[in-house]
Parts: C-alpha cells; structure tokens; sequence
C-alpha cells in the first residue's frame, strides 16, 4: 500500500489529509502527485470525476505554490460553475493552514463579489471559462505570471464548446507555466489542443486491473446525500439478520455513520486505518462473532479482512475506483451463500456507476428503496413468524398458566393487542422513520424534473421542446414527460439518464444563446401527462 508521504508530501499536507480523513491516495494520485512535485513537465492525465482528480493536482499545487503572494499563480479552468465551486472547496479544505487563498469564478454570481476577491489578491482561481474571459477582457485578472494551469474535465469543456475560449485563455498565460489537463476520456480534439498548446506532456492513466465480473447480486438506489443514512436504516430494518459492511470514503465519514446507527441502537461498529492494531483485531473479533452486525469501514480497513457469510455490503459512498468496488462487493456473496451488494448514488454520480459497472463487467440493476409501510409490515411478519416459532415449541407452563388467568379476567383479543403494544409499540413505530425526501430531483417515477430557462414569451412551445431534446441530445419524445410551458421558464421530466445526459450538455448558456437546463427544486407536479 502506498501511503501519501511516500508521494512527497510535506507534513503540513499529511496533516490535512488526516483532518479530512483520508487514508491512502487514489490511483490516480499515486501516479499524478510525485509527477507533479518531482518532474517538470506538462501532464495529461485520464481520470473520471470520483477518482479524486481534484487532489491529485490540488496537493501538490499547494506544496508548490508561494505563500502570501498576492498575485494569481494558478487557474483552473471548469466546465460548470458547480464544478468550479467544488474543485475550489475541495483545495480549500486541503490548505492546511497555508496562506493560500481559492477562490472560484462563475457567471451567475455577481462581479463586485469576485472584483473584491481579485483585487484582495488570490493564489488561485477556479473558474469557468466564460467568466475568466469576461474577467481577462476587462482587465480585471492577470494570468501573465500564473505557473500553473489546470484544465479540468477537458472533455467536457469540449462538449460543451469552450475549446475557443480555452484556447483563447491559454494564450494569455504566462509561457513558462506548467499545464496539467484532465480528462475522462480522451478524444483527438483534446491531445491536438495538448499537442499544440502544451509542452512536452507526461500522459497518465491510472492503470486498471483486469477484473472479474463478481456473481453477487448487485443494486443501487438513487438517494441525495442527505438521505442516504436514513436509506441505510430501512435496509438494515428489512433484513430479518442483517450483518453487513457499510463502506464510506473516509474515515471521518466512517466514525459518523456508525455514531449515528448507535445512537438509534443497532449494533455497528467502526473500522478504519488509524486504529491500532490490537484495536482493529478487538473489533475484528467481535464482528465476527456477529455481537456487532454492522461494520462501517473504508477500503483501507476492511482490506484483508477475512469476514463470511456476509447478507450485505453497502457502499455509502462509491468508490474511487473499478477495483476496488469489485473488491468490496466480493465479500457477499461467499461460499455458496446469497449476498446482495447496495450501492448509494447521488443523481450526479450516475455516469461514474456506469462507468465502474462496465469495467467491473457487471450488471447493477437500479431498485427502490423500500417504503417506511414496508419496513412495518415486515417487522410485523417477523414478530408472528416468532410468535409462531415459539408457539410450537410449546411454551413454558408458567407462561401458559399466566396466560390462562389473563384470558379468565379479561377480553381475549384485547388483552393479545394490549401485549403486543406493550412489547413492540415502540419498534412498530413508524414515526421513527424520517421521509425520504426523492422529490428534489427525482419523483416517484424515478424521473428527474428540470427546469428550463425559456419560456412561452420566447416562443417556446411542448413541440419546440421536443423537437430539440430530439435532435440535440437523441431523447424521443416518448421518454418525455409532463411539460409545463410557463411565461418566461418552463419544466420538463425524463427518465434520470437522459436527464444526466441533458444536464451535462445544456448546463450553461451555448453561445447561440440557446435553453439552460437545470435541476427542477421542489416537488415535481404530480400528474405524468403525456404530451
Ligand atoms: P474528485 O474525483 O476530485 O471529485 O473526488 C471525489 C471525492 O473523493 C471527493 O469527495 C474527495 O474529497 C474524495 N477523495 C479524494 N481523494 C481521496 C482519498 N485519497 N481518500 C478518500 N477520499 C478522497
């Protein structure tokens, strides 16, 4: 295992990652950060977001980078201002202390913010092309002097049809600056641009192993970050004898997962890489005899560990890698016994599972999250199904003696009810359970509502509509549902793939000034009219 001091990172640096709770680099980090800190060239590198791209040039970006200078020494260039905000959060939160400051730049917030932020100086912007260009042509950024630039999601930017602006960008940075380029895939567009634009460049791929399709039964659900613990508890409710490894990225998110599920009392327990050994084994141990059924865990912790019979193993969180999910989901399933393997993905990481399904040679097929009416009633099945068990092994004759007195005194049938509410009000409570909210994006339908930035005042019609998700992104109008023309916005819904797939396109304003697609908020309007 390679460990983040090896790649050559300072202490400084070790430290924020402990903080942030990460174990060990990604691939893609093994390979991009020691060629950044110790080489000199330009980089390419093949990496999908998930892989934790960010880090591996947002490290040693930070190692490299003056502190207090107040000037701009690198930009990063992002296809979407989401992207911009979170790649500037994640450096951010990689600082470690340094004086360092990120800030992103993105049309749609206002220029006096991001004036002030240029004029008090930053180390570096992440930015969206258009708005660096807008910042370039006022004269109110100066990238003559940066010594980094970073094109991330270059293929997407392709896509989306910034590569002039790119390239325009890239002619007004200093010519001896290093240039790192990250892309998922790598199309001929984008090596001409490296070709032409860069200096001798270094190529990456973090190598994939070949792998194994696995048996184990595989699902995902669809659920937003926020409700992805209450997604675990219904699972874990639905199982009559869970015992399970829930994996989360990092250790940090670990300890929370398994505090939480303590603290609705199950019996879970936490694994991960900073643990002493003796520690570690103690936990091992006791998870193995089954006192505790949960184990959160990441990849680190879990790695070698030798546990069977497994009725599930939940990624929390995807992993960062085709491997290692494989690695995960290989330990349900085992000796012959049946094992089902749940994967959580927030709307946006539905092309990334994609992508770990196909290198994994695997089927994942989407489910629903059981409904809070269904953990209930299998609770309640559980409970007769006991009952039942305990009936015909005879009960003891004290009890039968009890319960003859109870019926003498009392109804009968009230006097089970009064029993059983005594003993399981509590469990068959299904306020316990909080509703998970899968409107935000994604309805009943498994649909996700958008919404879309021209209305009946610009002449936009259901037809008008149909016609371009037909022609510019291939969807027919079967797949699409329920559009609402409003005066000047209108919404639409379509299956959660194709509304990816539109959403990666039409994020941002073309240049021919064409609709802007973004995710509906809200509940989206019940009836599925077709149009
Ligand atoms: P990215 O591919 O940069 O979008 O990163 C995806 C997610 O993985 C982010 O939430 C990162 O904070 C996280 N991440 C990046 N590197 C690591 C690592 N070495 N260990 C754990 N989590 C990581």
């Amino acid at each position: 295992m390679t460990t983040f001091s090896e790649l050559g990172l300072s202490d400084l640096t070790i430290q924020a990652l402990s903080r942030k709770g990460f174990e060990e680099p990604t691939p893609i980090q093994i390979k991009t950060i020691p060629a950044v800190l110790a080489g000199e060239s330009d980089i390419v590198a093949q990496a999908q977001t998930g892989t934790g791209k960010t880090a591996a040039f947002g490290l040693p970006l930070l190692e490299l980078l003056e502190q207090d200078a107040r000037k701009v020494q690198a930009l990063v260039l992002a296809p979407t201002r989401e992207l911009a905000i979170q790649v500037a959060e994640e450096i951010n939160s990689l600082r470690g202390g340094r004086t360092v400051s990120v800030t992103p730049i993105y049309g749609g917030q206002s220029m006096e913010i991001q004036l002030r932020n240029l004029r008090r100086g930053v180390s570096v912007v992440v930015g969206t092309p258009g708005r660096v260009l807008d910042h370039l042509r006022r004269g109110t950024l100066d990238l003559s002097s940066i010594r980094f630039l970073i094109l991330d999601e270059a293929d997407e930017m392709l896509n989306m049809g910034f590569l002039e602006d790119v390239t325009e960008i890239m002619e007004q940075t200093a010519a001896d600056k290093r240039t790192m380029l990250f892309s998922a895939t790598m199309p001929p567009e984008i090596l001409r641009v490296a070709k032409k634009y860069m200096g001798d460049y270094q190529v990456i791929r973090a190598a994939s192993e070949q792998l194994t399709a696995t048996q184990t039964d595989q699902i995902y659900f669809e659920v937003s970050a926020a409700d992805k613990f209450e997604a675990l508890c219904r699972i874990i409710d639905m199982e009559e004898d869970f015992y399970g490894l829930v994996f989360t990225r990092t250790k940090v998110d670990a300890d929370a997962v398994s505090q939480r599920l303590m603290e609705r009392g199950y019996d879970a327990d936490t694994l991960h890489g900073d643990m002493s050994q003796s520690l570690r084994e103690k936990i091992l141990a006791k998870f193995k005899k089954r006192l505790a059924r949960i184990l959160v865990a990441t990849d680190v912790a879990a790695r070698g560990i030798d546990v069977h019979d497994l009725t599930h193993v939940i990624n929390f969180d995807l992993p960062h890698d085709p491997e290692a999910y494989v690695h995960r989901v290989g330990r349900t399933g085992r000796a012959g016994k049946e094992g089902i393997a749940i994967t959580f993905i927030t709307p946006s990481e539905y092309r990334r599972l994609q992508f770990i399904s196909k290198q994994a040679k695997t089927d994942i097929r989407k489910a629903r999250l059981p409904k809070v009416s269904d953990v209930i009633q299998m609770k309640k099945e559980r409970i007769r199904a006991e009952l039942a068990a305990i009936v015909a092994t005879e009960p003891e004759l004290e009890f039968l003696g009890m319960a003859q007195e109870l019926l003498e005194q009392s109804k009968p049938r009230e006097t089970l009810a009064a029993l059983l509410q005594h003993m399981f009000q509590e469990e068959l409570d299904a306020s316990n359970y909080r509703e998970i909210e899968d409107a935000f994006v994604v309805d009943k339908k498994g649909k996700t509502r958008l919404f879309v930035t021209q209305g009946r005042k610009d002449g936009l019609t259901p037809k008008r509509l149909l016609t371009f998700l037909d022609e510019n992104c291939r969807i027919p109008s079967r797949k699409v549902w329920d559009i609402q023309i409003m005066e000047t916005f209108a919404f639409v819904s379509l299956p959660f793939q194709e509304a990816e797939k539109v959403l990666s396109m039409f994020n941002r304003k073309g240049k021919d000034g064409g609709f802007v697609f973004t995710k509906a908020k809200g509940r989206p309007t019940p009836p599925p009219v077709r149009k």
